[in-house]
C-alpha cells in the first residue's frame, strides 16, 4: 500500500490523472491511497493569494511559503509519519530504485508541487524535505512530476499490475532493459516474430529473453549494463561475440 498526499494549486490536474485506469482501480483496491490538498484553502486572505512577486525583481511570480506552511501543519496534526518530497528541477534525479524503495515505506509521502517561477526559498525550513526531480528539463508545475512518481511508485505495490511477474521482468529492474516483446499476427507485411518464442520450449525463451536484455541494455545504456548482475559466462559470450563482430 503506497499512502500519499499531493499539496498543489491545482487539485483537478492531479485527480483527472489518479482517476483514470491503472491507478483509479488501485485506490479503489485498497493499494493506493491518494488525498489531494488545495494550496488555495490555507490561504488567509479575501482573494486566497498564493503568489507574489520575486524580491531584487525578475521575471514570474514565486508561491509564497505561508500557505504552504499552513497546509503543512495541518497535514502534520494527523501525527502520521511522512517523507516529505519537493518536486524540483534541482532535485535528486527520480530513478526505479527510489520508486521501489518508496513502494516500501509505510510512511506518507507528501509531495509539494511548486508553480510559476518556483516556491520562496525559506520553504527549505518548513520540513525535512527531499528534493527529487524527474529530469534535466523544466516544467510548468510540479503537477506532472509529482504524478509521474506516484505512478512508478504505485505499479511496483504487489497486486497493482494483475500479474506479479510483469513488474519483475521490466526494464531497469536488476539494471537491464526489457527484451522485445511481440504479439498477434505471427507475421506482419513480411516481419516474422522470431522462431523461438512460437516454439513453447519455455527454457529456450527465457534464455533467448535474457541474452536480448543483455544486448539491448549493453547497446542502449552501457552505463546501466556496468551496474547489471552479468554471469561470468554471459559476459564472455557477449565479450566473444562483441569482437567477432568488429
Ligand atoms: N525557476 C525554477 C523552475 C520552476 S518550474 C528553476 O529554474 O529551477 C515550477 C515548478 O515545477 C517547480 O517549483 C517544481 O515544483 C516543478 N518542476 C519543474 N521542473 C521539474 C522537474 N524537472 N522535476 C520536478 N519538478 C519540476
Amino acid at each position: 500500500m503506497v499512502r500519499c498526499d499531493i499539496i498543489t494549486l491545482f487539485p483537478d490536474m492531479i485527480r483527472s490523472v489518479l482517476g483514470t485506469s491503472i491507478l483509479r482501480r488501485a485506490q479503489e483496491e485498497g493499494q493506493l491511497d491518494v488525498r489531494v490538498v488545495d494550496l488555495r484553502d490555507y490561504t488567509s486572505d479575501r482573494h486566497r493569494t498564493v503568489d507574489d512577486v520575486p524580491y531584487g525583481g525578475g521575471a514570474g511570480m514565486l508561491l509564497k511559503v505561508e500557505p504552504i506552511a499552513r497546509a503543512l501543519d495541518a497535514l502534520r496534526a494527523d501525527g502520521e509519519p511522512r517523507r516529505w518530497v519537493l518536486t524540483s528541477p534541482r532535485g535528486r534525479r527520480f530513478s526505479h530504485e527510489l520508486a521501489s524503495e518508496w513502494s516500501r515505506d509505510s510512511r506518507r509521502l507528501t509531495f509539494l508541487c511548486g508553480h510559476y517561477e518556483g516556491i520562496d526559498d525559506r520553504i527549505g525550513a518548513t520540513a525535512a524535505w527531499e528534493e527529487v526531480s524527474i529530469g534535466d528539463y523544466v516544467i510548468t508545475g510540479g503537477e506532472l512530476a509529482a504524478l509521474v512518481m506516484v505512478d512508478a511508485t504505485a505499479r511496483l505495490v504487489p497486486g497493482v499490475l494483475g500479474d506479479p511477474s510483469s513488474v519483475q521482468e521490466e526494464s531497469f529492474v536488476d539494471s537491464l532493459l526489457e527484451y522485445p516483446q511481440y504479439t498477434r499476427p505471427a507475421e506482419f507485411r513480411g516481419l516474422r516474430v522470431p522462431e523461438v518464442l512460437l516454439s513453447g520450449h519455455h527454457a529456450a525463451i527465457r534464455a533467448w529473453r535474457r541474452d536480448q536484455a543483455l544486448r539491448e541494455t549493453l547497446r542502449r545504456r552501457p552505463d546501466l549494463f556496468g551496474r547489471a548482475e552479468v554471469t561470468e559466462a554471459e559476459r564472455r559470450h557477449i565479450d566473444a561475440e562483441n569482437s567477432l563482430s568488429g
